[in-house]
């Protein structure tokens, strides 16, 4: 069927297109109208920064601030707090995962099936993060939500260390 890309693509063809529908009532489904009043359209900045997730391609977890420096290279003129705005809203629309550092910090990576319900270690210190699979956790999710009659969305574990660099 269709790869990781061209579902993106294809979600991205759709938000798109009950943006204009809500914009212009060309279509009156519940759904678009639904997206306007919310404000959760692909606007053409909220485009860029998923363009930006995609070429550094999936298995990368970057900050806001990381986003910003990015954006602003690329002479995008963007301000911090439009990327946290924007950041907060892909992740409600289900295009990014948000992962929780230490102290509030965050980081975001794409939602992509090429990696699913993988785990993360994650230095507090620096934000290095990396990636990891196991099945044990996933299982656990899974006994865990059979066991109180929940419907298993996703098993992720985010585990806080000390990189060798920080340490
Ligand atoms: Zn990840
Ligand atoms: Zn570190």
């Amino acid at each position: 069927m269709f790869n990781s890309h061209q579902r993106l693509l294809l979600r991205i063809a759709e938000s798109l297109l009950l943006s204009l529908s809500s914009q212009y009532n060309i279509i009156s489904s519940p759904l678009g109208e639904d997206l306007h009043k919310d404000g959760k359209r692909l606007t053409p900045q909220r485009l860029k920064v998923l363009n930006l997730f995609e070429n550094i391609g999936s298995g990368n977890h970057l900050s806001a601030e990381e986003i910003h420096e990015k954006l602003v290279k690329s002479s995008s003129k963007v301000s911090l707090a439009t990327i946290y705005r924007t950041l907060r809203l892909l992740v409600q629309m289900g295009f990014l995962h948000e992962l929780e550092l230490s102290e509030g910090g965050h980081r975001y990576e794409l939602l992509s099936n090429e990696t699913p319900d993988h785990h993360h270690l994650i230095c507090i210190r620096c934000g290095r993060t990396e990636e990891f699979e196991n099945d044990q956790v996933l299982e656990a999710g899974k006994v865990a939500a059979r066991v109180n009659g929940f419907k298993l969305i996703e098993s992720s574990l985010n585990v806080r260390a000390i990189c060798p660099n920080c340490i």
